[in-house]
């Protein structure tokens, strides 16, 4: 399909690689204050791939996030260096990766901006 591409990353120690196709349209840039803690960034791009089309060498850390709703999160990155890799639900049906870990990430453009109600006040005034 034309608008899906073939992602892949490793961490910044090498241990853990992800090979996963994700669609071009669903990439976010989300600025929720999870990913802002989470990532100790402003925000975080996310690309979207379903439990089919990932492939994971190596064993992350999972953190399992609990919301105050009670819906719960799994975030995964690696044990040794930190690096963030995906976030999933609980079934692992979906994995939301992050995009800065990913070879293709300068492809990755998002395409909607999500939670901008918690975004830095000066995110959008960068030119
Ligand atoms: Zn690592």
């Amino acid at each position: 399909m034309f608008d899906e591409i073939d992602v892949n990353g490793i961490c910044h120690c090498g241990k853990i690689e992800i090979n996963a196709r994700v669609k071009k349209n669903e990439i976010r840039a989300c600025h929720c204050t999870d990913c802002q803690k989470f990532s100790g960034a402003p925000l975080r791009a996310i690309a979207i791939a379903p439990a089919d089309k990932i492939k994971v060498r190596g064993i992350p850390k999972e953190y399992m996030k609990v919301a105050d709703s009670g819906n719960k999160r799994i975030q995964a990155f690696c044990p040794d260096c930190g690096t963030q890799l995906f976030a999933t639900d609980i079934k692992r049906k979906t994995f939301n990766l992050r995009t800065g870990f990913l070879k293709q990430k300068n492809k990755l453009e998002p395409k909607t901006h999500v939670f901008t109600q918690s975004a830095m006040p000066w995110i959008f005034k960068i030119k």
